[in-house]
């Protein structure tokens, strides 16, 4: 959320006739409530809203709260991952998260490791561009670095995931995204070859 300038340049509504800003609800809910959940790259660890310049100044919930904050890092958040983290809450009590406060039922394993294109990186077969069936890593895949269930899981509802669609792994789900992230995609032809 917002900080610079006290928190005004993300105003979510009114309370007592003045604006009220995320800054100042964070700060005041999060005091009181049972459990904080950050839900997406913003609410974690600034997502877009914090790539640079920043100029609103913005950072994560956990940053403005000294409490323990569930993590649900994704740009998006995956519907799944907060009704599947919240339900936990509700039936089971707290999931266990691993050392950066992520859910482990979610954020246990990375991409690659359940990637349908595997078999074609363990042979050293590489796409040279999109489109190309084989293994998208020397075209910039993050899936290597990405712990999330992308691959099993599924989007829209379940039906498809960006390797998929013979798309890259961005690394959305992947503390620091977009800027640590960059580039999405390499375009650099002769590194495919080699
Ligand atoms: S496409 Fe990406 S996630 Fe899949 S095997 Fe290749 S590098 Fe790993």
């Amino acid at each position: 959320m917002a900080t610079a300038n006290n928190g005004y340049y993300n105003i979510i509504g009114s309370m007592d006739g003045k604006p009220l800003t995320a800054l100042a609800a964070v700060k005041f809910l999060g005091a009181r409530a049972s459990h904080v959940i950050a839900v997406g790259a913003c609410a974690v660890h600034g997502g877009v809203s914090a790539a640079k310049p920043n100029p609103a100044g913005c950072v994560s919930v956990a940053s403005v709260l000294q409490r323990k904050v569930i993590q649900l890092p994704g740009c998006p958040c995956h519907p799944d991952w907060f009704t599947g983290t919240l339900a936990h809450l509700l039936l089971y009590g707290d999931p266990e998260l691993d050392r950066r406060n992520r859910p482990v039922m979610f954020y246990s394993q990375t991409i690659h490791d359940r990637c349908e294109r595997r078999s074609f990186f363990d042979k050293g077969i590489f796409a040279k561009k999109l489109g190309d069936g084989a293994c998208m890593f020397k075209l910039g895949c993050r899936g290597p670095i990405t712990p999330i269930d992308c691959p099993i899981r599924k989007w829209n509802g379940h039906v498809n995931w960006p390797v998929g669609s013979s798309t890259p792994c961005i690394g959305c789900a992947q503390f620091g995204f977009p800027d640590q992230m960059e580039p999405f995609i390499s375009y650099d032809v002769s590194k495919a070859e080699e």
